[in-house]
C-alpha cells in the first residue's frame, strides 16, 4: 500500500490554501457553519486532481475525503481480471466520504479522478468532527440517497440500455458536474467508464458527432448540442437529474454553469 501512496503523491499536480469562496463551489460545504468553515480553511486544501488520481483503494484505510469543484470522480468495481466499470459518479453535488458516513473504514470498491480538475480535500478525521452539525449532516444525507438511487438506476443502465444511450447519459452526468461543455477524456477511458469495448464507445461517439451532438477531437469531447444529447440518451440521465438536481443547483450559478441544465 505504502508503494501505491507514493505513486498517488507523485502523479498529484498542485495544492493551494481554501478560500471561503472555494467552499461555495461544493453544495455539501455550503452546509458549514463560519467557524466549522474556518477549520476547513486552516486545515484543509484545494487540490488540482489529474486524471487517474487514487482517491481510494480498495480494501484500503480512507484518510482524506474530497469534494470536487470541477472535477469528477469515479467510483470503480473492478474484476479479478482487472476489468472494471464505473458504478457511481461524484462531481460537485457531493463527496468521496459516503463509506465514512456508513460507519466504514475501508470499502471494497475504488475511486479515482475520472475528469481532471479541483477538488477541496480535508482529513477524515475533521469530515467525522463536521456531521455533528444538522445542516451539513441534512445534506450529505440528502447526497446519500440521491447516489444510493443513482447506484441501482446505474446497475441497470449497464445491464439493459444501448451504449449509444449510455455514452449520451454519461456525458450530461458530467456536463453538469464539470460546468463546462469542454470534457478532457478519451474513448477508451470512455469504455472503461460505460464497462464495454472500446470499438463499441467509438462507434456510439461517432453516431453522435454525425448529428452533430458533440464534437470528438483528441482526448476530450465537447458537447455542441445538449438538447440532441438528452434525446439520444436513456431514461436514466433523467432519473439521476432529478436525484441531484437540487444539489447540483444550489452550485451551479456560483461556477457560472446556466441553471437550465441542472434542472
Ligand atoms: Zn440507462
Amino acid at each position: 500500500m505504502k508503494k501505491r501512496n507514493a505513486l498517488a503523491t507523485r502523479v498529484r499536480s498542485t495544492s493551494s490554501r481554501l478560500t471561503s469562496r472555494d467552499l461555495r463551489l461544493n453544495a455539501i460545504l455550503t452546509g458549514l457553519e463560519p467557524q466549522e468553515a474556518t477549520a476547513v480553511i486552516e486545515t484543509g486544501s484545494r487540490v488540482d486532481l489529474p486524471v487517474r488520481e487514487q482517491i481510494y483503494w480498495p480494501e484500503a484505510p480512507i484518510n482524506d475525503v474530497y469534494f470536487p469543484i470541477d472535477s469528477v470522480l469515479s467510483v470503480v468495481t473492478r474484476m479479478e481480471d482487472g476489468s472494471q466499470i464505473e458504478v457511481g459518479t461524484i462531481g460537485r453535488e457531493g463527496t468521496s466520504g459516503i463509506p465514512l458516513l456508513l460507519g466504514a473504514a475501508v470499502t471494497a470498491n475504488e475511486s479515482y479522478c475520472q475528469v481532471p480538475g479541483s477538488a477541496i480535500t480535508i482529513d477524515a478525521k475533521l469530515f467525522h468532527s463536521l456531521r455533528a452539525n444538522p445542516r451539513f449532516r441534512q445534506l450529505l444525507d440528502r447526497y446519500v440517497q440521491a447516489f444510493v438511487n443513482m447506484l441501482g438506476q446505474l446497475a441497470a443502465c449497464n445491464r439493459l440500455h444501448h451504449v449509444y444511450e449510455r455514452c449520451a447519459r454519461w456525458l450530461l452526468m458530467t456536463h453538469d458536474r464539470v460546468g463546462s461543455p469542454h470534457i478532457r477524456l478519451t474513448h477508451e477511458y470512455l469504455s472503461m467508464m460505460l464497462g464495454t469495448r472500446r470499438s463499441g464507445v467509438s462507434i456510439a461517439a461517432a453516431t453522435l458527432q454525425k448529428a452533430g451532438f458533440i464534437h470528438c477531437d483528441h482526448g476530450s469531447i465537447t458537447i455542441l448540442d445538449r438538447s440532441g444529447l438528452e434525446d439520444a440518451s436513456c431514461e436514466c440521465y433523467n432519473v439521476a437529474r432529478k436525484q441531484f438536481g437540487g444539489l447540483l443547483h444550489s452550485v451551479s450559478g456560483v461556477t457560472g454553469q446556466r441553471a437550465a441544465l441542472t434542472g
